[in-house]
């Protein structure tokens, strides 16, 4: 049986490794499918405090767990798929390794990329169809891509893509944009971006090997067409990475976990959420970061034995 353990091996996840490695808490991580997290689909990080030139996604969240490592942190690799939150010890079920107990928890295991559901795009992700322009924007130099979205996402990539493609056409199901006005002004002035509003995927079109467009309905007169295009670029929003944790904690009606305001706590005293997991507002490594070691000191004050009280009984 462990003493903590930590779900997720974004920036939350790292950071709290260091700080209850650190604390001598020899914590476990289970590093799931994207180790490292979002992190490592992004090149440059240009706004994490300490780096005054920068520094790459990759490099960051690789730094933070050789730190995490040095202080005897234990990385395992594995996916949580099933818990028991219902007494301490925890357990989870964890595909490579069975079921493990642990005192306390930790999870952190993020956000992910929120997909169309149309024919095609799981077929063709990969092979042009995308959800990460900062990972996969290089590879379409002079051609044409497409963004689907219209929240601040679409228009930072739309305009991170013109750096290579000629041509940037942007898809957004309604005649006006979610995204911010400053975003939208920016992406509106730089005339490679060319925009396709109204108009809602149906399908991703293949020519047989790869991507070469996407059919859309336009919402004004319910006529289909073809927008040729190399490449695809999802950028709808996030969903939070919580499906295995239905029925054990409360959750928001998103799948955000709900943690007390203030806190790492969530429903369940002994465990603690930190990160995007249960963050749909900021959204950044650094505020991730920032409750890791928050979930770290929480956790540390549990393990110790300070009284936890049940804060969910007292929720409307
Ligand atoms: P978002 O604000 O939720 O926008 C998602 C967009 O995708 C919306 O325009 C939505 O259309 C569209 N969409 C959702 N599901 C769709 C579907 N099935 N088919 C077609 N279109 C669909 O997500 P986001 O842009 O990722 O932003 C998330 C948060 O991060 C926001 O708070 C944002 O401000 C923040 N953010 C900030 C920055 C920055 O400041 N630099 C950059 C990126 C993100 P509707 O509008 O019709 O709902």
């Amino acid at each position: 049986m462990y003493k903590a353990v930590i779900l997720g091996t974004g920036p939350a996840g790292l950071t709290a490794a260091i700080y209850l490695a650190r604390a001598n808490m020899e914590p476990v991580i289970i590093e799931g499918p994207e180790p490292g997290g979002q992190l490592t689909l992004t090149t440059e990080v240009e706004n994490f405090p300490g780096f005054e030139q920068g520094i790459l996604g990759p490099e960051l969240m690789e730094t933070m767990k050789k730190q995490a490592k040095r202080f005897g942190a234990i990385f395992k690799r594995g996916l949580a798929t099933k818990v028991d939150l219902k007494n301490a010890p925890f357990q989870v079920e964890v595909d490579s390794l069975g079921t493990i107990e642990t005192e306390a928890l930790l999870i952190s295991t993020g956000a992910s990329a929120k997909m169309l559901g149309i024919p095609g795009e799981k077929e063709l992700l990969g092979k042009g169809v995308s959800t990460c322009a900062t990972c996969d924007g290089f590879f379409f130099r002079d051609k044409k891509v497409i963004i689907v979205g219209g929240g601040d996402s679409a228009m930072e990539e739309a305009t991170f893509l013109t750096k290579f493609a000629k041509e940037v056409n942007i898809v957004h199901r309604r005649d006006e944009l979610r995204a911010s006005k400053i975003m939208q002004d920016r992406a509106r002035a730089n005339e490679k971006i060319t925009w396709s509003m109204n108009c809602t995927p149906v399908s991703v079109v293949s020519d047989g090997m790869k991507t070469s467009g996407l059919e859309v309905m336009n919402n004004d007169t319910g006529k289909k067409e073809i927008i040729d295009a190399d490449g695809i670029f999802i950028a709808i929003g996030h969903h939070p990475n919580t499906g295995f944790l239905k029925g054990h904690l409360r959750l928001d009606d998103q799948g955000y976990i709900i943690v007390e305001p203030g806190t790492t706590n969530t429903s369940v005293p002994g465990v603690f959420a930190c990160g995007d997991v249960q963050d749909h507002k900021y959204r950044q490594a650094i505020t991730a970061a920032g409750t890791g070691c928050m979930a770290a000191m929480d956790c540390e004050k549990y393990l110790e034995g300070e009284r936890m009280i049940d804060w969910s009984q007292n929720m409307s």
